[in-house]
């Protein structure tokens, strides 16, 4: 039995809530209908960037320097340690929110922002040296900004104050947070479309003059000693920023910032997603190769389908206020495990005139009725590991079928030994932690093997480089041939 079915076999009851059902389908909007971002669009750090995504686009790409790639683990890993403390402000709402330009009139960008904390959108930045002053941030961080301004633009409430937070990327961890108050959208609308199409011009015409010096240029970028030209180019002209924004030093933000680290004993904790914990070697990549895996994209416009799915959900006006949204945080069993907030307050004819329930919203593969007609043991596993991370014994999958003519199925599922579950994935994680403290991935179990039918997952031949370790019926590389 693999972990993923362990776990799946706590759930010990579900049954298809099919008042839940009719009101999503309600409210979902067509996903084949919905104009998102083109194929071709762009994420907002690669607008930020341009030349760098030139390269990126033009050539396939260059490997990162392991250096490089050890260190923007470290950043994620940073960041992971952060939401502690951001969850602690007041106001804290959300982390890890996507926007996609095509739903505010700015086709062609999708992004995701760090925090939202009332309605101020928070982008973090560690760093090695903290920005003393806002000359240092346009001088030596201007796409750091650009990327804050271009989610506000991005974000439909289009908030009017938003902070740059920068922290160190070492122990004691300092903050310099900047407020940064918009002054003329337009102008920053005007810069994201221009952006684009100067970015789409050059890539058809696989010319980078437009483009400006990569941001990297001279500290980290990889194309540098390889193909590009960007030492016959000028920085990108950032003169948009004094007509658009008012930045300055917060300092009361930033009190506020340390004192939420303070509380917290700057305990520094890694995180593993729901995924990870059923596939560790996927954190292992992550945090110690600094490495991820690119999953093969389905013959459906899946982002479209979780998107519509995500519209729906939050039609439903069931969402928890802030005192309950504390509440629950307060109340998590297990800090390792990052999931998000999602959570229901369903009405209910019961004793309680709600149940309050975590939810997994999926795009389901499924392309049978019955496969669709029960939740699979993937779906059961990560809401298990969810409600085991938050200790409460009932929760829904709520997913759509692509392939079954968008059709939508929730599942409310009940665990149970949730203490014995949650001793389990506590396991699971300190046997994690040790495999990344040692160095040996093969220590840890190997993943499903639908997830690398390509085999272009960057520790294949890692993996597989002893008998029965891999993820791959019968694929072997002798360790002589790792390279
Ligand atoms: S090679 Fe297979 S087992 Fe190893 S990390 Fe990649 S997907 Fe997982």
């Amino acid at each position: 039995m693999t972990f993923t079915t362990k776990i799946a076999s706590y759930a010990n009851h579900f049954e298809i809530d099919q008042g839940l059902i009719g009101l999503l389908q309600k409210r979902m909007t067509d996903p084949d209908k919905v104009v998102m971002a083109p194929k071709d669009y762009f994420t907002v750090t690669q607008l930020v960037n341009p030349a760098q995504t030139f390269w990126d686009r033009t050539t396939g790409g260059v490997q990162k320097s392991p250096e490089l790639r050890r260190k923007l683990a470290k950043g994620n890993r940073l960041q992971d340690v952060a939401s502690i403390w951001f969850q602690k402000l007041p106001d804290f709402l959300v982390e890890g929110s996507k926007l996609d330009g095509a739903l505010v009139g700015l086709r062609g960008v999708r992004g995701e922002l760090d925090y939202k904390i009332g309605e101020s959108i928070i982008e973090l930045k560690t760093k090695d040296k903290l920005p003393l002053t806002t000359e240092e941030i346009l001088m030596d961080f201007p796409h750091d900004l650009e990327q804050l301004l271009i989610y506000s633009a991005l974000d439909p409430l289009n908030p009017d104050i938003n902070y740059l937070v920068f922290m160190t990327n070492k122990m004691p961890y300092k903050f310099a947070t900047f407020k940064v108050i918009i002054k003329d959208l337009n102008q920053i609308k005007n810069m994201i479309q221009e952006r684009i199409k100067i970015l789409k011009l050059a890539i058809e015409e696989k010319n980078p003059h437009l483009l400006g010096r990569c941001r990297y240029f001279g500290q980290t970028c990889q194309y540098e000693k390889e193909t590009c030209t960007c030492n016959q180019m000028s920085p990108l002209d950032t003169s948009m920023f004094s007509k658009a924004i008012e930045l300055k030093f917060d300092k009361e933000f930033n009190e506020k910032l340390e004192a939420a680290k303070a509380k917290s004993n700057q305990k520094e904790i890694d995180w593993f997603s729901k995924w990870e914990v059923l596939n560790p070697r996927l954190h292992y990549m992550d945090r110690i190769l600094g490495e991820t895996l690119e999953y093969d994209a389905p013959d459906y416009d899946k982002d479209a389908y979780a998107a519509c799915l995500w519209s729906a959900i939050k039609k439903l006006n069931m969402d928890l206020n802030l005192i309950e949204r504390k509440q629950i945080y307060t109340e998590k069993k297990e800090h390792r495990i990052k999931v998000g907030f999602h959570w229901l307050k369903v009405p209910h004819s019961g004793k309680n005139e709600y149940q309050t329930l975590p939810f997994i919203y999926k795009v389901s593969s499924a392309s049978t009725i019955s496969f669709a007609n029960s939740p699979n043991d993937y779906h059961l596993a990560q809401l298990g590991v969810m409600c085991a991370a938050y200790g409460v014994s009932r929760g829904l999958i709520i997913a759509v079928h692509p392939k079954l003519n968008k059709l939508v199925r929730v599942f409310q599922v009940d665990y149970k030994n949730l203490k014995e579950m949650q001793k389990l994935i506590g396991g699971r994680l300190d046997g994690c932690e040790q495999a990344e403290k040692v160095q040996i991935p093969l220590q840890l179990d190997s993943c499903p093997e639908f997830i690398n039918k390509n085999k272009n997952c960057p520790m294949t031949r890692t993996c597989h480089s002893e008998k029965g370790k891999g993820c791959i019926q019968g694929l072997y590389y002798p360790p002589k041939s790792i390279s």
